[in-house]
């Protein structure tokens, strides 16, 4: 590791006044830029550990001065931005789940106007970037002065190999409509579980996020939330020293470019080929039409796109990379198509 990201690192919740000061004395050594906690715990479901409410600002208070870390905790609701300001915590965030409701983040953004501590958003628990966006908007319109975005995953129903799919285009598109928002990722959230935390964090160094935050507990298997999830200070460590937060820069060089422009003609090549194939598209829409024949066939649509899938794989390309490519060239044909046979037919009517 050349340089320490900016970090924000802690337990997924703060459990008792012990384990919250142990935990922040096992990151002293590290000194993250905010130490995390969360004290009012947003639980799917009911009967679980919900945080140890205001409680555990004390907790944080004692992080602040007997540890001399700056800390953050989640707020969901106005009166927990009340209790954690008026408590002198450093920076607050909203979860995910509050994301997706803009009754609620109205309400915080309007409990929090003026404030000038940094206020962090994290994406909606559903793919949606224009939700994500509107929180922020929220925000920015009560005069909340610092913003970050956290990006932890996204729900999806299908077991996969994260917790939360990360859905890497979503945050590059929310930075590309925001360029200045500092963006953090949230491997913990992403990862679900310890083995993958590594390759969740060095890609989200690799496309220029600004920071990670990354759960830490004292005995991580006996925390009370997260348990799969959560390291030891000494686990964060090594992971960050293994990190590798590459020069930008160094794409530029020469051997580089020899490579870009090769991409940029096979690009152009594949251009080429798709408009080939939307001539072919349009002849047969023109046949369908004479002859009066639908525009869809589906056994034979299913059966070529089987094929296609099959010997997209043989050359390496993923299932679902293949699968989406051909549904959506086949999507563009049915457009084509369906225009010619809709169109109106001059001959007939002169
Ligand atoms: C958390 O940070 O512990 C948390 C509850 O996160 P999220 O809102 O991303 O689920
Ligand atoms: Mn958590």
């Amino acid at each position: 590791m050349n340089q320490k990201p900016f970090l924000i690192s802690g337990p997924c919740s703060a459990e008792t006044e012990q384990q919250t000061l142990d935990t922040a004395r096992s990151l002293r050594l590290l000194n993250p830029d905010y130490f995390r906690a969360g004290i009012w715990k947003p639980r799917t479901r009911p009967g679980e550990f919900e945080g140890a409410g205001k409680e555990g600002l004390k907790w944080l208070n004692k992080v602040q001065s007997e540890v001399g870390l700056k800390v953050a905790t989640e707020v969901a609701k106005p009166e927990h931005v009340e209790a954690a300001l008026n408590a002198g915590i450093d920076m607050l965030w909203i979860g995910a789940r509050t994301t997706t409701n803009p009754f609620s983040v109205q309400e915080l953004a309007e409990s929090l106007t003026g404030v000038d501590i940094p206020i962090m958003v994290k994406n909606p628990v559903n793919p949606d970037l224009k939700l994500w966006i509107g929180a922020i908007e929220r925000m920015k319109k009560c005069n909340v002065r610092s913003i970050s975005a956290i990006h932890r995953g996204f729900s999806v129903y299908e077991k996969t190999r994260f917790r939360n799919n990360p859905n890497w285009q979503i945050p590059i598109d929310l930075k590309h409509e925001m360029p200045d928002l500092q963006l953090i990722c949230d491997p913990s959230h992403i990862g679900g579980r310890t083995a993958i935390l590594f390759e969740i964090a060095q890609k989200a160094m690799d496309l220029k996020f600004d920071g990670l935050m990354l759960e830490t507990h004292i005995s991580p298997k006996e925390a009370w939330t997260d348990a799969k999830q959560q390291i030891t200070a000494a686990e964060l460590i090594e992971l960050l020293q293994n990190l590798k937060i590459r020069n930008h820069q160094e794409i530029e060089e020469a051997e580089i470019i020899g490579f870009r422009s090769l991409l940029t003609e096979l690009d152009d090549s594949i251009i080429q080929l798709l408009h080939e194939r939307m001539k072919v598209s349009a002849t047969i829409g023109n046949y369908k039409k004479e002859h009066n024949l639908a525009v869809l066939q589906s056994s034979q649509w299913e059966e070529s796109l089987r094929k296609n899938v099959n010997k997209a794989m043989i050359a390496e390309l993923s299932e679902e990379f293949s699968t989406t490519l051909f549904k959506l060239i086949h999507q563009e044909s049915i457009h084509i198509q369906s225009t010619i046979l809709n169109s109106v037919n001059h001959h007939e009517n002169d």
